[in-house]
């Protein structure tokens, strides 16, 4: 273990080349070839065997889809990534709003990876660029939000070729309709602005489930806690109950507000409620203090949204420290990465739900990672369309009927991002 510890550091040290040409496993590998896991945990086994195996449906493609460039554009603040292949195909992403300030990440450390590699070793390449540049050091929001942009555009042009949706590429499709819940803000107002402010966003989407804010803003100083009406989330808990009926599905986020003992306390109110989940109720890297909530109560424990490291999922999941998963495509570095927590959460009859974040066109990723999912949650995070991007989408009217919103089926995304629209962004450079 040491020996291939100074080779990495090595590798890495020689450059961004060096590293590229490490074999695929350097990443992790030595827990997951290490006989001492099941006596670690004896899940462990199991969800590293899910862990190796790919997500890409690389048999799809008989020949090399080779990456012949690969461009951030940018336009009045908006992002686009456009991928193009030696071939002539091409796939479009729209950017997440956080790449205004990370997009100096995408052209120096991620761009140049990516080109002249083969598009279908994509489980693969996804590996490599956490070693490529010692990237891996960037984990969290900073290297996940331009890597999936780079990924979604990848997958937008793979689907293109073999004329699959994105869920297709990734999965097998369970979930052509997505039912959705309404996400609601608004915890430092008091309860009945905030009652009015939620009553009018359920109806303008006419949602069927709910998501409210507990708890004050995170976290860890003691001034903070003051932050946020006195008393709200004990009146508003029975109070949304009663005011949207015993027929709405409801969920609470506490945004890892809450000590231990003060989560166990809130925790059992929204049982009594009939809460669906609890999301984030410790601080999201306190794995301990999760499980001891999660251990305390009846009601699931959700998270993920600030997670960042595979292998901190296989903790969580293995030791019942969350028992709904919450990846965002966006922050996680994709697709594939997020399909990997989904399958080891599945594997121990755990769900998935992915954190939704991204304005542009979030919850269109977001719908179509769900469309692949087996085990997916009743309800998923939805906070409206609302988007600068000019595009069409033929298959889908894109708004909430039932509760639901249909899932595009064209190649790819699934729409068709206005040419005249693109036309106006130009190029980032390093
Ligand atoms: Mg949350």
């Amino acid at each position: 273990m040491e020996t291939n510890r100074r080779q990495f550091i090595r590798a890495g040290l020689a450059g961004g080349v060096a590293a590229t040409t490490l074999p695929l496993s350097t990443y992790g590998s030595q827990a997951r070839n290490s006989g001492s896991a099941a006596a670690l945990n004896p899940k462990y086994p199991k969800l590293d065997e899910i862990l190796k195996q790919p997500v890409l449906k690389k048999e799809l493609f008989a020949a090399p889809v080779i990456i012949e460039t690969l461009e951030l554009l940018r336009f009045d603040g908006n992002f686009l990534c456009r991928v193009r292949s030696t071939d002539g195909a091409e796939g479009l992403s729209v950017g997440h709003g956080g790449l205004s300030s990370l997009y100096p990440i995408f052209v120096k450390r991620l761009q140049p990876f990516f080109i002249g590699k083969d598009a279908r070793d994509l489980d693969l390449l996804l590996e490599k660029v956490y070693i490529y540049s010692l990237n891996f050091r960037l984990s969290g929001m900073a290297l996940g939000i331009p890597l999936a942009t780079i990924e979604f555009a990848i997958l937008d042009m793979l689907g293109r070729i073999a004329n699959k949706s994105m869920g297709q590429l990734i999965g097998d499709i369970h979930h052509r309709r997505v039912p959705v819940y309404q996400a609601t803000e608004y915890r430092e107002k008091p309860v009945e602005e905030s009652l009015e402010l939620i009553k009018r966003a359920v109806a303008e989407n006419n949602a069927h489930a709910l998501k409210i804010k507990v708890g004050a803003l995170m976290f860890m100083t003691e001034d903070i806690h003051a932050v946020g009406p006195k008393g709200r989330t004990e009146t508003i808990i029975p109070l949304i109950r009663e005011t949207f009926g015993d027929d709405i599905a409801l969920y609470a986020d506490a945004n890892g507000f809450y000590s231990v003992e003060e989560a166990i306390r809130v925790g059992r109110l929204l049982e009594k409620y009939r809460y669906r989940f609890f999301e984030e109720p410790v601080l999201f890297d306190w794995y301990e203090e999760t499980k001891q909530v999660a251990d305390a109560l009846a009601i699931p424990v959700a998270g993920g949204e600030q997670e960042y490291s595979l292998h901190g999922f296989r903790w969580l999941i293995a030791n019942d420290g969350l028992e709904i998963v919450q990846p965002d495509n966006y922050y996680f570095g994709g697709m594939v990465r997020s399909m990997k927590v989904a399958r080891m959460a599945d594997a121990f009859g755990k769900a998935c739900t992915p954190h939704m974040s991204g304005g542009g066109l979030g919850y269109l990723y977001m719908m179509h990672f769900v469309s692949a999912l087996p085990n997916a949650c009743a309800h998923h995070e939805f906070k409206g369309f609302r988007t600068n991007v000019q595009f069409e989408c033929k298959t889908s009217a894109l708004s909430v009927v039932d509760g639901m919103v249909k899932v595009p089926t064209g190649p790819g995304l699934g729409v068709d991002i206005d040419p005249d629209y693109v036309k106006k962004h130009q190029p980032v450079k390093a």
